[in-house]
């Protein structure tokens, strides 16, 4: 088999079209010895380069791993189709970006599990790469092959595929999965002593070592295979962020992005309890980073990487309890550079003057909010605990401080909307242009874009157990939309409802989805989250091959009683609890946040042994 090295390189990234995307060595990507290293690990992050590098969490675990002098991390992304093309016109493995090094030459092989439309990048990568798709094809010859990030909590779609996954934050456990492997390598042991090894990994979960029970036919759950594993798997948190590891060089890519800035987690979680947000559930409890680390990591950030913006980046940046201070503290010491700051998820309840003021001297960046639902009874339905007078106060708010582009997101579909919720949507997109007049006289310069997506329920949240609104129904609620939003002011942007689908569909599925999967893939499905590339027949061909009706996934609406297939995988949140706010949002009742109300009873600090008191919100409340 050939490699890179043995053909014109350079003469295939000029048949490419954004070579940057393949050639590394971009500023502050780490350089070491391959030989070495008692372990070689490749991230993986299956989806383009402009994505992959624009998450936070890969670029976390990439200093993590590299930390170590015994450790060398590098990365690989899913190529594009043009770059997919020459490697295989040539012969030559997919590769890493750090030495050009083929997939089946590393250790362990750790891939992102970021949304559902990106697992047969996952197969095709690994194909690429000449590295077995399936679990049951590698040895300890090939790379141990695991996975994490929020998809992890619902494991079983690519139980054929990935070893062993980690559940929750990586920061610490990535560390001692990879002791093990050490050690495991060391001794030369098999791959299944290994797996076995990896189990007494607190957060570790490895499919192989579970299996399916069923009463009458009826799944009953996955069950350990033998006495000393764990029947339930639990999540793994950091509980002190200030003292978790966080970059101080960020790679800097020579091409722009998608996220081309600095990120600066300033907290993480979210207690604000959205019943459709999987995040919100899975990022749990809230942790705030202190001033005095977030000034400190800020400052050698900028200077390592040259960038001229920070993004404070969280589920909830607005919600940050000194958010006014950080920024004019962020403010004072970088304008001279030149140095912009974003929030990128302002809550509509928790914008202020002061920090649209504020934020806006170095330049106008991005100003977004996510009122979800365009009614309040909606909105109470989904626990998003806002009203159409936040949203109103809060732009004029902005357009008063000279704003002129507003972003909306909403969802569609969601349990209980009717046409009127989605005439809320053009009434407060509507209102928003009239706030705008309000200020300026006039409708001038602004840009009001909303943006629908549909709703998909989620593993481990309230709305777990609820249907998908049908493709049809989907449809023709985008075309209500669009017909009512026509103005000059206003643009349109909605989801692929067949997208939404299939990503409904794998969120609540089984192990028997795995099937459906490797079909999938090789009936060439890959980068299926662009609608370019999307091929709804495929998929259709796949589920009826595998015999799995993909509407009992999408469209059932199960019973809160129900065995269900991430049962054995605890976020930490009760499904007790779960169970509560489902009932709730029927009777459109409101769970208050706990970081500034009273504790609802999630369950997660009893659970992982956190001190909430710790989280301090009252004086942003
Ligand atoms: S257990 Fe209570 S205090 Fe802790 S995150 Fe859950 S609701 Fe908040």
């Amino acid at each position: 088999m050939k490699q890179l090295n043995d053909i014109n390189y350079n003469q295939l990234l000029h048949e490419v079209e954004k070579p940057s995307r393949y050639t590394g060595s971009e500023l502050n990507s780490v350089k070491k010895n391959w030989d070495e290293m008692n372990l070689n690990v490749l991230l993986a992050f299956p989806d383009i380069y402009e994505v992959a590098m624009s998450h936070l969490g890969f670029k976390i675990l990439y200093h993590v791993i590299n930390s170590q002098t015994k450790y060398w991390s590098q990365r690989v992304n899913m190529p594009w189709i043009d770059y997919e093309e020459k490697l295989m016109e040539n012969n030559i493995p997919l590769s890493s970006l750090e030495e050009f090094r083929p997939l089946n030459e590393f250790d362990v092989i750790g891939f992102t599990l970021q949304y559902e439309m990106s697992y047969t990048n996952i197969l095709r990568m690994l194909e690429l790469g000449k590295v077995p798709v399936k679990t049951k094809d590698r040895s300890n010859q090939h790379p141990l092959v695991i996975a994490g990030g929020p998809c992890a909590f619902n494991p079983e779609p690519l139980n054929q595929f990935i070893d062993a996954f980690i559940l929750g934050e990586g920061e610490e456990v990535t560390l001692e999965v990879l002791n093990v492997i050490e050690q495991g390598k060391k001794e030369g042991i098999s791959k299944e002593t290994l797996l076995e090894n990896l189990v007494n990994v607190e957060g570790v979960y490895v499919p192989s070592l579970y299996k399916a029970t069923d009463i009458n036919g009826q799944f009953a759950g996955l069950n350990p295979v033998a006495e000393g594993i764990p029947t339930k798997i639990n999540k793994r948190i950091v509980k002190d962020i200030d003292k978790s590891p966080f970059p101080q060089e960020l790679v800097v890519p020579f091409m722009e992005i998608v996220h081309d800035r600095i990120m600066l987690e300033i907290c993480r979680g979210c207690t604000r309890g959205c019943r459709f947000c999987q995040a919100g559930m899975l990022y749990r409890p809230v942790r705030e980073k202190s001033m005095d680390v977030l000034v400190s990591q800020a400052e050698k950030l900028i200077r390592s990487t040259g960038y001229g913006e920070i993004s404070l980046s969280s589920l909830s940046s607005a919600d940050y309890s000194q958010i006014n201070q950080l920024v004019e503290k962020l403010m004072e010491k970088h304008q001279q550079q030149n140095v912009g700051i974003s929030l990128p998820s302002l809550r509509v309840d928790s914008f202020s003057i002061q920090l649209a003021e504020m934020v806006q001297q170095v330049r106008k960046t991005g100003l977004t909010f996510a009122p979800e639902a365009g009614t309040q009874r909606l909105r109470d339905v989904i626990n998003k605990n806002v009203t159409e007078q936040n949203l109103i106060n809060a732009v004029t708010e902005a357009f008063n401080s000279g704003w002129h582009k507003v972003k909306l997101y909403f969802m569609i579909g969601l349990p209980t909307e009717t046409y009127k919720d989605l005439d809320g949507i053009v009434d407060l997109a509507f209102k928003v242009i009239k706030a705008y007049k309000d200020v300026h006289g006039k409708k001038g310069k602004l840009q009001v874009t909303v943006s629908t997506s549909s709703f998909v329920p989620k593993a481990h949240t309230p709305f777990q157990w609820l249907p998908q609104m049908s493709q049809k129904e989907l449809a023709s609620r985008q075309d209500y939309l669009k017909d009512k939003l026509r103005s000059k002011q206003i643009t349109y942007n909605w989801h692929d409802t067949r997208i939404s689908f299939i990503e409904a569909v794998f969120a609540r599925g089984g192990r028997e989805l795995s099937d459906v999967l490797y079909a999938a893939w090789e009936k060439g499905c890959k980068l299926d989250g662009w609608d370019n590339h999307f091929n709804y027949e495929k998929w259709m061909e796949s589920f009826a091959e595998a015999n799995v009706n993909p509407q009992k996934y999408a469209y059932g609406m199960w019973d809160v009683d129900a065995v269900l297939p991430w049962d054995h995988i605890s976020s930490g949140v009760d499904k007790h609890y779960m169970q509560k706010e489902y009932k709730k949002a029927y009777k459109q009742l409101i769970t208050e946040d706990c970081s500034f109300d009273k504790c609802s009873g999630c369950g997660i600090c009893k659970n992982l042994g956190y001190d909430t008191k710790k989280v301090r919100r009252g004086d942003n409340a």
